[in-house]
């Protein structure tokens, strides 16, 4: 399986970075070396001193395609869950000012915890979905589908022109703004419309 990944998808999250605003979709992806499983903890690595939480929605694959349609995008994925893309915001920041490739910023291993997965069809509208992500019990990030500048199907059209999508394959679909610092110790916590279904310990 593979993870593809979307950046700079929540307007309020591209200014408190200071980024550019895309007119395509900001496209990376993760190996399956990036996934932790459910519950399992995340070991912070010594190579960066600034790692930080990005909470995403993440559609679940369940057949292969190649060049989606729009309207029938909705037919490639049956569940929807809630993932961390960590990201080492120092060697990111290094990468973009060189203009080099971010891998090692976004793609180290267990960089993409995934909690557990709601069967798409419990969601009325994908266009109206809330999240949150708590550390330590205090609410740092929110989302909601309506600010996406790339909704769910004009993802999965745009990324499946260049990588078929198959069975099992994870689209994390980007973070809101509130990203911030983790340190060992810390306790993350992901609701997906109020119900908790994400939980990783920082060690
Ligand atoms: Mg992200």
């Amino acid at each position: 399986m593979k993870i593809i990944a979307i950046g700079r998808n929540y307007a309020a999250h591209i200014e408190e970075l200071n980024n550019e605003r895309p007119d395509e979709p900001v496209v990376f992806m993760k190996p399956e070396t990036a996934v932790i499983k459910k519950g399992a903890p995340f070991y912070h690595p010594e190579y960066s001193k600034d790692i930080h939480h990005e909470v995403e929605l993440i559609l679940k694959i369940n057949k292969e395609g190649k060049y989606i349609q729009k309207e029938f995008a909705h037919t490639y994925f049956d569940e929807i869950g809630l993932g961390i893309d960590f990201t080492a915001r120092d060697l990111q920041k290094k990468c973009k000012e060189k203009g080099l490739p971010w891998e090692i910023a976004k793609a180290f291993n267990g960089s993409a915890p995934v909690g557990d997965f709601l069967p798409a069809s419990q969601f009325g509208d994908f266009g109206d979905i809330n999240f949150h992500l708590d550390v330590n019990g205090q609410t740092r990030q929110k989302g909601n589908t309506s600010l996406l500048l790339f909704d769910f199907a004009t993802i999965l059209a745009y990324v499946s022109q260049f990588f078929m999508l198959k069975k099992g394959d994870l689209i994390f679909t980007g973070t809101p703004s509130g990203v911030g610092k983790v340190s060992i110790g810390d306790h993350l916590e992901g609701y997906l419309e109020g119900k908790k279904v994400l939980n990783v310990e920082v060690k």
